[in-house]
């Protein structure tokens, strides 16, 4: 890391306006190419790429400093314009009309000598200088959430990982686009035709011929369309939903995101570092981390989204992913014995609730109750109710929203529904009846976490509670000190009151404003742990020598010579180490090695 370091964040009448290279003072170049000097970029990528291609200087991650990390680490958003506002809200913000200004000058690429442009031209360099200012304000203002150094590493390998990019085989991709393009176009013709519509692509269009006809929903979402089709059949709407099913599919999204993403071979930027609040990565542009998971039919074709993604030649993938990593983090931070011995005797956390739940012996318990189990576990810890109808809109049993749309399954019910789960309304009362009897001390948990959290909020002092400490300056932050040592934050929290107690909330990205009662809080926790668990396999597995390409919340994808004969043993060993803050965890993981992409 650059020793002495003279950011440009101190004040001074720094900004200078050039318009060409040529132009560049020289005491700037001086400073590019000096690793003493920290870069600093709102978004590096923007930068680094244009100093590198324009300059030919290629400053290494390492000297870069990126303050829109820090606003997501302090829970803000890490758009400027907004962070702006919420941080420097006395002006210097970043004016909104630079969008505009930009299109003009550097999309567009106007002549800004031509006197048509003039005004606009002034306007725009004002508008960049008033850019820097603004990223060098909220900087200054952001400082106290400056990483820790394991942080800091983990956003070095996060920004090379991001430049590698995941392979793809352009040849998988160009055939998959044409079989779907294809395809497209026959059903468009067939709906078309169908239903004499002027263009079958308008949601507002079809919709209208639809409600005319009977269909009972006011969204074409696919969950609505499949619900539509399980109905009693009626001639020409059943074949107008199948064919807008066939249309909607995922895999036409996420073949034109490949496509228009990809370079050489390679989809880059997929990945935002602290992307969410939790500290999670989240996704770009093609989203790697939400890609279909089977293959779908196109004709007498069968196209497969994850296969798009193939090691080149002379080179293979190695994938590992943790097993059931939320479950065991939950587990181990409600100090919930009946779910730790689950993993202490190496059994499967899903096939036990179904044993007690279905009170039948652990080795007699059938596929499909493991199956209807899944989703209690996965949901039930994080204050999932059971069988409730709820509004679509705001997810409340009542509207509370006022837009009024349409009724459906909530809850543990339409959870389950929607991973495959077919539980009857009952069952869902049923399993979560018996989820919080058998594991009591997650619901324990929450009202423990919510008391403490309120409590800090409001006295401003440190409250601790199974080892997680809860602390908050009232009114600007509620941080909590999470077992690993990192921080989540929650900006100006609030404590209110409602009808059944205290009601506590923050300002989500630093704007809207979010409840946040104990089984949030509880999910926020589990889910920041797990991320630090695999951020400790992802360093490790760099550390060792092996090429991290990918990622998902439980999963590290690498790429490896071909001839490599312990690639997937020496990821398992990073990834199922023990974890410094926790060496006792019992993790495990499972992969396999191969040229395709799979789940
Ligand atoms: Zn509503």
């Amino acid at each position: 890391m650059p020793p002495n370091a003279r950011s440009c964040s101190s004040a001074g009448p720094t900004t200078t306006v050039v318009t060409s290279i040529a132009d560049l003072p020289k005491h700037v170049l001086a400073d590019l190419s000096n690793p003493g000097v920290w870069k600093i970029a709102w978004n590096i990528q923007f930068e680094r790429t244009v100093i590198r291609e324009q300059l030919g200087i290629d400053i290494p991650i390492a000297q870069w400093l990126d303050p829109s990390v820090l606003a997501r680490i302090a829970g803000f958003s890490g758009a400027l314009a907004l962070a702006s506002e919420v941080l420097n809200p006395e002006g210097q913000a970043k004016s909104k009309e630079g969008s505009q200004l930009i299109k003009l000058f550097s999309k567009q690429g106007k002549d800004w000598n031509d006197p048509k442009y003039a005004e606009a031209w002034r306007r725009f360099q004002h508008y960049n200088k008033q850019d820097v200012i603004a990223e060098r304000t909220v900087y200054n203002r952001l400082q106290t959430f400056t990483p820790s150094a394991f942080e800091r590493k983990l956003w070095e390998l996060d920004q090379r990982i991001n430049e590698r990019g995941m392979p793809i085989s352009v040849e998988y991709v160009r055939n998959a686009k044409e079989i779907v393009d294809r395809e497209r176009q026959r059903f468009m013709a067939e709906l078309t035709t169908l239903t004499g519509l002027g263009n079958v692509n308008s949601v507002k269009q079809l919709l209208g011929w639809l409600t005319g006809r009977g269909y009972p929903y006011s969204s074409l979402g696919k969950g609505y369309v499949a619900k539509a089709l399980e109905g009693p059949y009626v001639v020409g709407v059943s074949e107008a939903l199948k064919l807008r099913q066939a249309l909607a599919k995922t895999s036409v999204s996420k073949l034109k995101a490949i496509e228009n993403r990809a370079r050489d071979g390679r989809v880059r930027y997929s990945y935002r570092f602290h992307g969410s609040h939790t500290g999670r990565w989240s996704g770009e542009g093609v989203q790697l981390q939400n890609l279909p998971r089977t293959s779908s039919k196109w004709g007498e074709d069968e196209v497969n989204v994850r296969a798009c993604f193939q090691a080149p030649e002379g080179h293979k993938f190695a994938v590992a992913d943790l097993n059931s990593i939320e479950t065991l983090e939950l587990a181990y931070l409600t100090k919930c014995e009946p779910l730790l011995s689950v993993f202490e005797r190496g059994e499967d956390p899903y096939v036990d609730f179904a044993s007690s739940w279905f009170g039948v012996p652990y080795a007699d318990v059938t596929k499909e109750q493991r199956q209807l189990a899944k989703p209690a576990v996965l949901g039930c810890g994080y204050g999932l109710g059971g069988g409730e109808l709820v509004a679509s809109c705001c997810r409340k049993p009542v509207c509370a929203c006022g837009k009024n749309k349409d009724v459906v399954k909530g809850g543990l019910w339409g959870y389950g529904e929607s991973m495959g789960a077919p539980l009857t309304r009952e069952q869902a009362d049923d399993a979560v009846r018996a989820y919080r009897a058998k594991y009591w001390q997650v619901t324990d948990f929450w009202s423990k976490v919510e008391a403490a959290a309120v409590e800090a909020a409001v006295t401003g002092t440190a409250r601790q509670h199974f080892g997680i400490v809860f602390d908050a300056i009232p009114q600007k932050f509620l941080w909590v000190v999470l077992p690993s040592g990192r921080r989540l934050h929650y900006p100006s929290p609030q404590v209110g009151a409602n009808g059944r107690g205290t009601e506590l909330s923050y300002a989500r990205k630093g704007v809207y404003r979010r409840k946040l009662y104990g089984a949030k809080l509880t999910e926020n926790l589990v889910q920041a742990l797990s991320r630090d668990i695999l951020a400790e396999g992802m360093l490790r597995a760099d550390a060792d020598g092996l090429t991290i390409v990918g990622h998902t919340h439980d999963e590290i994808i690498c790429l490896e010579p071909a001839d490599s004969t312990d690639a997937l043993a020496r990821l398992i060993a990073a990834m199922t180490a023990p974890v410094s803050w926790a060496p006792n965890l019992r993790l495990k993981a499972e992969g396999y090695e191969g040229t395709v992409y799979k789940k």
